[in-house]
């Protein structure tokens, strides 16, 4: 699948930024360091969760969506989509089967709204959740979604109400993923699904590449593996159903005959460097 760059912002001086242990097993140990855009991510000792430390507050972060988040976005959301229907439908998700005796469905860090209105006009009943609030505006105007420009905790939400929770690309900025996952629980009907895409920290290209690894970025506040992440949604209340990842071998980079032989071993073994895994409440 293509590769598209992650929206990333320019350093902010005097960005407040604080130091937290491992939010899953709560140890302060680190094993590996990487220094990548001039941020520092640590690998936990304990779990192996990776976490940049230390970390912008939340205001922050929610500042760095500024006006080019939407010309960002309205640039490349179309290809986003096309590559997010892949995504899903490899965990099991397309727009055009719904789920037996419901079809109810949010987005959480929906952007502009243009994957959820392919779910929308397959006769979804659809809800988003966007931080920003001129991309909100956008999906409400242009695809007529009903979007709250707000953090998911922060949402508006009737509880246990939705067959199918999905997120993508989100989870590794958030900077309370426990918080962030507890939410979309209370969100997600009984025997309905939660989706999540993130990148995969044990795949072939973070352990090829180290700290050059695209995804180690200053918007990544954490980067999962499909283990680490398995983990804190047990502790949030899910049970993980599937996890399956793609992307092997770097863009661009040679041989450039190693790449569909290499993408379709790591896809194999697990060691893709994007991953979606689903979820079902435990
Ligand atoms: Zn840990």
């Amino acid at each position: 699948m293509a590769e598209l760059r992650t929206f990333a912002t320019a350093p902010k001086a005097g960005e407040p930024a604080v130091s937290r242990p491992c939010p899953l097993c709560s140890s302060r140990a680190v094993g590996k360091r990487w220094l990548a855009q001039g941020v520092e991510f640590l690998r936990c000792a304990s779990c192996g969760l990776w976490r940049q430390d230390p970390q912008p507050e939340p205001s922050a972060v929610a500042a760095r969506y500024d006006h080019s988040y939407l010309a960002y976005e309205t640039a490349r959301h179309l290809e986003y989509r096309s590559i997010a229907l892949k995504s899903l439908a490899e965990a099991g998700l397309e727009p055009g089967r719904r789920p037996d005796g419901g079809s109810s469905i949010l987005e959480i860090g929906c952007a502009t709204g243009a994957l959820l209105s392919v779910f929308k006009d397959r006769g979804w009943s659809c809800a988003g959740v966007e931080l920003s609030p001129e991309l909100a505006s956008y999906a409400r105007s242009t695809f007529g979604l009903d979007v709250q420009a707000c953090r998911l905790e922060e949402a508006r939400l009737d509880a246990l109400s939705f067959d199918v929770v999905m997120a993508l690309h989100l989870i590794e900025h958030v900077n309370d993923p426990r918080a962030f996952l507890a939410a979309a629980r209370r969100a997600v009907k009984p025997g309905g699904r939660l989706y999540l895409i993130t990148p995969n920290a044990d795949g072939f290209q973070a352990w090829l590449k180290g700290q050059e690894w695209r995804s180690a970025i200053r918007d990544h506040l954490y980067l999962f593996s499909a283990r680490t992440l398995g983990a804190m949604l047990k502790a949030e209340g899910f049970r993980v159903e599937s996890a399956r990842t793609w992307g092997g071998w770097p863009a661009g980079m040679r041989p450039r005959w190693l790449k569909k032989p290499m993408d379709a071993a790591v896809k194999r073994l697990g060691l893709g460097d994007v991953m979606v895994l689903r979820a079902r409440p435990a």
